[in-house]
Parts: C-alpha cells; sequence; structure tokens
C-alpha cells in the first residue's frame, strides 16, 4: 500500500461517456497503476445529492460501467445521500460563525438585480441582494416558509480563514482566490448540500489524499481549500487532468456526440481495451483532449 486514495466520484443524472471513463481511469490508476495492483486505495462515492435529477439505474450503470472497464474500486461505495446529518453539521458549524445568510432570490431574481453582471469561475456572481435584509424580514419570510438556500458571506470567510494556496501536481502551487465565485451557496433551496459542501466534507470524511478530476474543476478548489480551513479539514494534494473534446471542439457531453459507454457495453465493444487505448491518448476518430 502506498497510503494514497483516490476517488471517482460521480452523479448519477445521466449515463457515464468517454469523458467519464477518462476521468476514473485517471483517479484509478493514479492511486492503482494501470494494472490495477497492490498500490493506493482507490474508491467510488456516488454524488446523488440531487435527488430530483439522479437515478437509481444510472447508479448501476455506473458501476457496470466500471467493472467493463476493468476499475475495481475498494471498499464500500459511499452515497451522499446517506450522509445528510455531516452536511448538516457543517452548516451548522458555520452558521454559529456568522458566515452563512439565507437566500431566497429566484434565478430570475438574481438575472434581474445584477445590474452590472459579474461573471465568476462558475458563472453569474450572486449581487448579494438577501445580504442586507434585517432580520426581522429573514425571520418573518423563514416563519413563511419561503424556500431559501443558504450562501457563504464570502468577504467574512475569507477574512477568518487568511490566504490560502494548494497544490496541483500537475500545474503547481495555486493560490486560493475564492472571492472570485462571491456568496456561493452551501445548501441549494432543492439540496440539504451544494457540491462545493458535500465534495469538501467527503473527501476528508473517506481520507482521500489525491483528488484526481478534470481541469474543469480546477478552480472550484479555491472554494473547497477554503471550507477546509473554516471547517478544520485536511488538504489534499489535487490533479487536475486534461478533459476530452468532442468533434465540434468543445467539453465533451451527450449533447456533442460522446456515446454512452452503457451502449458500448451494449454492442459488444470490449471495455479494457477501450480503457487501455484511453491511456494510451488514442481516442475515437473526432476526439482530442485538452494538453495535459
Ligand atoms: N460529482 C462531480 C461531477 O460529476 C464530481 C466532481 C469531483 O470529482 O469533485 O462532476
Amino acid at each position: 500500500m502506498t497510503g494514497v486514495v483516490t476517488r471517482f466520484a460521480p452523479s448519477p443524472t445521466g449515463p457515464l461517456h468517454l469523458g467519464h471513463a477518462y476521468a476514473a481511469i485517471r483517479a484509478h490508476d493514479h492511486a492503482r497503476g494501470a494494472a490495477g495492483g497492490a498500490g493506493g486505495t482507490f474508491l467510488l462515492r456516488i454524488e446523488d445529492i440531487d435527488g430530483t435529477r439522479s437515478r437509481e439505474e444510472h447508479v448501476a450503470g455506473i458501476m457496470q460501467d466500471l467493472a467493463w472497464l476493468g476499475l475495481a474500486w475498494d471498499g464500500p461505495v459511499v452515497r451522499q445521500s446517506q450522509r445528510l446529518g455531516a452536511y448538516e453539521a457543517a452548516l451548522a458549524t458555520l452558521r454559529a460563525g456568522g458566515l452563512l445568510y439565507p437566500c431566497f432570490c429566484t434565478r430570475a431574481d438574481i438575472a434581474a438585480s445584477a445590474s452590472a453582471p459579474h461573471h465568476g469561475p462558475d458563472g453569474l456572481v450572486y449581487p448579494g441582494t438577501c445580504r442586507h435584509l434585517g432580520a426581522a424580514e429573514v425571520e418573518r419570510r423563514i416563519a413563511a416558509g419561503v424556500p431559501h438556500a443558504w450562501r457563504l458571506a464570502m468577504d467574512r470567510a475569507v477574512a477568518a480563514a487568511g490566504p490560502l494556496g494548494w497544490t496541483d501536481l500537475a500545474a503547481g502551487p495555486q493560490v486560493a482566490d475564492p472571492a472570485a465565485f462571491g456568496d456561493v451557496v452551501l445548501a441549494r433551496k432543492d439540496a440539504p448540500a451544494s457540491y462545493h459542501l458535500a465534495v469538501t466534507i467527503d473527501d476528508a470524511a473517506q481520507g482521500v489524499t489525491d483528488v484526481v478530476r478534470g481541469r474543469d474543476l480546477m478552480r472550484a478548489t479555491d472554494v473547497h481549500r477554503l471550507l477546509q480551513a473554516l471547517l478544520g479539514l485536511p488538504t489534499p494534494v489535487y490533479r487536475h487532468h486534461a478533459l476530452l473534446l468532442g468533434p465540434d471542439g468543445t467539453r465533451l457531453a451527450k449533447r456533442n456526440g460522446a456515446p454512452a459507454l452503457g451502449d458500448l457495453r451494449a454492442a459488444g465493444e470490449d471495455g479494457r481495451a477501450l480503457a487501455d487505448s484511453l491511456r494510451a491518448g488514442r481516442l475515437p476518430l473526432g476526439f482530442a483532449a485538452t494538453s495535459a
């Protein structure tokens, strides 16, 4: 055992495609090598926090796809839907520290209230409307059952944590700039935790030492690093890998023709051979990878 612990953490909101296969292979091989031999630990976590979009059939499909690719995971499969208590406890800690506030805005409210819309790494930065609500108004709305999310008061959080950095094994030392995201949502109206909160807590709880995931999440790590500091959690090292691109040059997704692994499996393709092709950088005709 090398002591390295990685994970593949798909959201079961659709079938896995070639891009997911690549991400799973990168995380698996980082811990255990291409042969899947003795080495570190490779975990599978099902990020089914979004109850409205997650489907059991996709959970089953994910496990079949990984087995077909020759990727065996270690230990029990953790499901975020069973970890709500841990997220609630973290929210309570942050709330007690005065770092959260309820947000009653709808998407339309946010779009309408941003007079000079400001875009961050995750899209529109929240203009802060609900930060300025008086305590009595907040109480009235909560008592009236108005649906609300919980947002991080980013300036207070950054001040409390101080300067932060983290390490990407390929790109080197990174200065965290979570403020670029604005007041991120940590508990959604329709889900008890947001991706940022759940992923940070679970990586720590599962002892993940090396987070291996796609380059699209590089800047999200700044938010995760901040949450680690606020919640007293350890900081893993990160390896943000290349993304696969579809024939139209954009990130691989179902809409640009990414074949579902389940379809390839059903058509009798050899999953292990496909995994080896991806490892060797041989992509199906028309597909490409970003560098690194
Ligand atoms: N559930 C996330 C996704 O599917 C996982 C991201 C991560 O690896 O942190 O994009």
